[in-house]
């Protein structure tokens, strides 16, 4: 059970999260933390919190838990802020989707307060922004995971992930770097190439008539060229070695699959298709 939860950005991941354990009954009082009031009035409107502030040092200081959701590139500002203001025995996650920089961030805003820092990231969202975004049941049966740090306390991992579990969340840990390697292939690659076909498509001269016709087939891959810009514009620069890795790996497979249809190659087409096929049949 936690007293008092800051969560700094209730957005569609940090109000989910308040809803859950509200449902839960695992939080007493939240308070939100962002930049613009009439989103803090609505998420308080909405229920999702129960007072706000636009000061993280006022709103942080009496907190048991305090939860950084903002886009990763603003991580750095939060933490330090963060850094001298919370009590002794308070704990600090984030929900980023990069841990790399975001933990490089911490180590250099936190100082001896990294200690307190257990580095999360819920593999639960949607394209939807913003707190009217957000639902209690959007973490159910969903993965957390959690990237703890050599000088991470083990009582903070554990309170972290009971909360988790009481959002309904399955919780496991990753170091560091894995954590990064995986997302950029799983989340990070599809965001981009979502971004990029949906940008090819608008350029060309008959996009309105392209878009007319689009199917079942290019709304589901293109859904999540919707999320929000400023959000993957950070990941995509937070997670840039890992994801560069990825989309010059891709682009040598797709640069294969460009010859094969010029020089008409239906063993590789098809070997090609047959193996995706399978893999994602067995595997999603
Ligand atoms: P969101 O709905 O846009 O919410 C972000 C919130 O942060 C907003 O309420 C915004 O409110 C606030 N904010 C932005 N910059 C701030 C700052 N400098 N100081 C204080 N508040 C600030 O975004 P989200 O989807 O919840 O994403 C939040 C985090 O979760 C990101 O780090 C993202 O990588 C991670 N994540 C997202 C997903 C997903 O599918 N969306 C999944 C897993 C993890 P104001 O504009 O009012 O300040």
């Amino acid at each position: 059970m936690i007293n008092k939860l800051c969560i700094v950005g209730i957005g569609l991941i940090g109000g989910s999260l308040a809803r859950a354990l509200k449902a839960a009954e695992f939080v007493d009082h939240v308070v939100a933390v962002g930049r613009d009031v009439a989103h803090l009035e609505r998420a308080v409107e909405l229920g999702v919190a129960d007072s706000f502030n636009t000061s993280i040092s006022e709103a942080a200081s009496d907190a048991d838990v305090v939860i950084v959701a903002v886009p990763v590139g603003s991580m750095k500002a939060v933490f330090a802020e963060l850094a001298g203001s919370i009590k002794p025995g308070a704990v600090i996650t984030d929900v980023g989707s990069v841990k790399g920089n975001v933990v490089s961030d911490a180590r250099d805003a936190l100082g001896e307060q990294l200690s307190c820092f257990v580095p999360g990231h819920p593999i639960a969202g949607t394209e939807q922004s913003g707190v009217e975004a957000s639902f209690a049941e959007l973490y159910q049966g969903q993965r957390v995971i959690l990237t703890p740090l050599e000088e991470t306390l083990p009582d903070a991992t554990q309170t972290v992930t009971q909360m988790w579990h009481a959002a309904g969340a399955d919780v496991v840990s990753l170091s560091v770097e894995h954590h990064d390697e995986v997302l950029a292939a799983t989340s990070h690659l599809p965001h981009a190439l979502a971004y990029t076909l949906v940008d090819t498509l608008a350029q060309m001269h008959e996009h309105r008539e392209i878009f007319q016709f689009a199917a079942g087939g290019f709304k589901d891959f293109t859904r999540i060229a919707s999320s929000d810009p400023q959000m993957w514009h950070d990941i995509c620069l937070n997670n840039r070695e890992a994801l560069l890795d990825m989309l010059n790996r891709f682009s040598k497979d797709i640069s294969k699959l460009t010859k094969a249809i010029e020089t008409q190659d239906s063993e590789f087409i098809l070997k090609l298709f047959n193996r995706a096929k399978t893999a994602r049949d067995q595997n999603c």
